[in-house]
């Protein structure tokens, strides 16, 4: 999946960490292999492949995950949508080549390869009904096996833990006695400080969703690996989102859905799923927007000025 992952068991229990991290390093990296992109004997691979044509047998993990994805690409009217990709590959950089922004043509024909709702998925099995049609799990996969590795060390027995995948984190139990797990936000600004603690709810996920780390510039301005699948551009609007949901799988898919949704549109999501989340508007200097749920596990650490979501 392109990044680190990292177990970490507080205090007492570091006789478990062998066994747990040798088992959640095999569960994670048999998921990867049925889910990445880059190797073209994935079973995403192969069920990309066969868009149009016909269904592909797919294991249980990768049925759940595309039934989930059209879960959440429902909840969130679209704007969290894992067929994305053709309209990705048009703001890509192309080596050796200036960067330049996509024509409306381009646009429109990839766009017409988009939509969630034809992925169908039954009995073990799953169909892309269009040709040129594509899945790419990058927005909700890295949840997913975080909550595979989670529930693996519950199974085991570990009381106080934490699972990270490149920044999707799930908790359980306290980092010390008497002490929380707790998170940072990072200011999207200068990643280098932190603006903000939160405490995490007991078993709680958080994800964060920004464009400050992978963007490319097209004359002069910046463009995120964020994109709306409503319009074809990139995400604008927003620094960053931070999601604290019950699960990893939901607070993956909904930072990376409300980062392009914006946090007007997202209150319904938040409001429906009790999930929490801070977002960071692009400009500077940097406030906080935040849920009102969040407000009494929040630290802050800067001078920033936060506030309840507007609208909320
Ligand atoms: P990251 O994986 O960089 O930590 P995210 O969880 O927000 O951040 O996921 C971004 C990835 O999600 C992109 O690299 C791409 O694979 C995919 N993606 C981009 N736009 C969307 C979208 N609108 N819906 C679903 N997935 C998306
Ligand atoms: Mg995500």
């Amino acid at each position: 999946m392109g990044t680190r992952a990292t177990l970490t068991l507080a205090g007492k229990e570091s006789d478990k960490l062998p066994g747990a991290a040798d088992q959640t390093k095999r569960l994670m990296q048999a998921l990867n292999a049925e889910l990445t992109v880059y190797r073209p004997d994935s079973v995403i691979s192969r069920l990309n492949a066969v868009a149009g044509v016909r269904p592909l047998q797919v294991p249980e993990h990768t049925e759940r995950l595309l039934e989930l994805s059209k879960v959440y690409g429902e909840l969130t009217s679209g704007a969290f949508d894992v067929t994305v990709g053709p309209v990705m590959d048009l703001w890509r950089p192309v080596k050796g080549r200036t960067a330049s922004l996509p024509t409306d043509e381009a646009l429109k024909e990839a766009l017409s390869r988009v939509n969630f709702r034809k992925i169908q998925v039954a009995n073990g099995s799953a169909f892309l009904s269009d040709r040129g049609m594509r899945v790419d799990l990058g927005g909700i996969g890295k949840g997913y096996a975080v909550d595979i590795a989670w529930r693996r060390c519950e199974e085991l027995g570990v009381l106080n833990f934490m699972v990270d995948l490149g920044g999707n984190i799930r908790v359980s139990g306290q980092a010390e006695p008497a002490l929380a797990w707790s998170i940072a936000v990072r200011d999207p600004f200068d990643r280098s400080t932190s603006l903000a603690k939160i405490e995490m709810p007991d078993q709680w996920a958080v994800a964060t969703s920004g464009q400050y780390e992978r963007f490319i510039e097209i004359e002069g301005r910046r463009y995120g690996h964020i994109v709306d699948p409503r319009t074809g551009y990139p995400a604008a609007g927003l620094a960053g989102v931070t999601v604290l949901a019950p699960n990893a799988t939901m607070s993956d898919a909904l930072s990376t859905g409300l980062f392009v949704l914006g946090p007007k549109k997202s209150i319904p999501i938040l409001k429906k799923t009790g999930a929490q989340a801070v977002f960071i508007p692009d400009k500077q200097p940097a406030e906080l927007w935040v849920t009102p749920g969040i407000q009494d596990k929040l630290t802050v650490l800067e001078d920033v000025k936060v506030q309840v979501l507007p609208g909320w």
